[in-house]
């Protein structure tokens, strides 16, 4: 066993000690998705009364819509303990072993990105979402033999942002399929208030407003633009916030109105002026940008999309009249002089 690596029982690593201070650490204090709250609540309430594990539940939406929130507070719910892995860690079934004979009795073990775990640990975790069981086979070739271990009941919460790469006897195997959606503008202005507070920035609604319209529907999103805004504020405003202080930020963030980055405007740019409009396949669009494809469908794709300013055909990408419109309209004809 020694070779293994030590598994983390611990609150998650955050890129930033602020975004802990933020994060909700009772289901209660999430915004939002009412839906898949309620039905998490009904299977946690059951699985406490019952004094069962509770079942395994798997997460998938966006990035940064709550999916690794809600992982570490539903332990917190059960009273339980929380063990966090990332698919792309996990390369052999060696990887992860210690986190299931290390997992206690109903606890919660979370592993994001599962859709990037290899097929030979995805097969090693079968039994033991099933029936809490690991295969381990000893010796090579006529001296192997498999041994069965028994593990202690865990649930196992898995997040995706692609939902379609999870093979279907993975699926399957998780008893709770949740969808995390965009939140609304409303939502997103009640954690702006909320983020705010812990930091101690109380604000106006107008502002909360305008920050929670520029954060495409998603609440990591409207925490990063909130903690620009108050970096802005306390070096160039001598630490007053309004509407207009928070805009002037934005602006110098490049964030435009409907929230998408500079970023997000050369995605749209590059369809239409190096590939005249689409269609156009994501690998090329990557290419061009200096980009990674994955990046490119995970973190820019999905809202674009949602805004109707691209859309998805068999043969590629296109960028739509509105998405023409919000660039400053297609440049007219041009090239096609020639
Ligand atoms: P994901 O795992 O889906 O990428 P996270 O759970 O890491 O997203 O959420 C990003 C940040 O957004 C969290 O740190 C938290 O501060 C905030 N957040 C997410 N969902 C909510 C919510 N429902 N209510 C309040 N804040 C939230």
């Amino acid at each position: 066993m020694s070779s293994f690596r030590e598994p983390s029982i611990q609150a998650p690593a955050d890129p930033l000690p602020e975004d802990r201070a933020l994060r909700p650490q009772r289901m209660a204090e999430m915004i939002g998705q009412r839906g898949v709250y309620e039905r998490l609540e009904i299977a946690i309430d059951a699985a406490r009364k019952r004094g069962e594990s509770l079942g395994h539940i798997l997460l998938d939406g966006p990035p940064g819509l709550g999916k690794t929130t809600f992982a570490t507070c539903i332990p917190n719910e059960l009273g339980t303990t929380l063990q966090i892995a990332s698919g792309a860690a996990l390369a052999a079934p060696k990887d992860l072993l210690p986190y299931l004979t290390n997992a206690a009795e109903g606890s919660v073990l979370f592993i994001d990105e599962i859709h990037r775990l290899p097929i030979a640990v995805e097969e090693f975790l079968y039994p033991a979402m099933e029936d809490f069981r690991i295969d381990i086979t000893l010796g090579d070739g006529v001296a192997a033999r498999t041994i069965n271990m028994p593990l202690r009941p865990f649930t196992l919460v898995g997040a995706t942002t692609r939902a379609g790469l999870i093979s279907a006897p993975l699926r399957d195997r998780f008893v709770i399929r949740e969808h995390l959606d965009y939140y609304s503008p409303a939502e997103l202005a009640e954690i702006v208030h909320r983020s705010a507070g812990k930091l101690q920035m109380p604000m106006d609604d107008e502002t909360a407003d305008e920050i929670a319209h520029r954060s495409r529907g998603t609440p990591r999103l409207a925490n990063n633009r909130l903690r620009w805004i108050r970096d802005y504020s306390t070096s160039r405003a001598e630490s007053r916030l309004d509407l207009e202080i928070a805009r002037a930020a934005l602006a110098m963030q490049g964030i435009d109105e409907l929230g998408l980055d500079s970023f997000d405007r050369r995605y749209l740019e590059t369809i239409q002026r190096v590939f005249h409009g689409g269609p156009v396949g994501i690998e090329a669009i990557a290419h061009t940008m200096s980009s990674a494809p994955d990046t490119l469908e995970d973190d820019v794709e999905p809202f674009l999309l949602r805004c109707e300013l691209v859309i998805r055909t068999p043969r590629g990408r296109k960028i739509t009249p509105k998405g023409d419109d919000h660039i400053g309209g297609r440049p007219a004809a041009r090239g096609r002089l020639f």
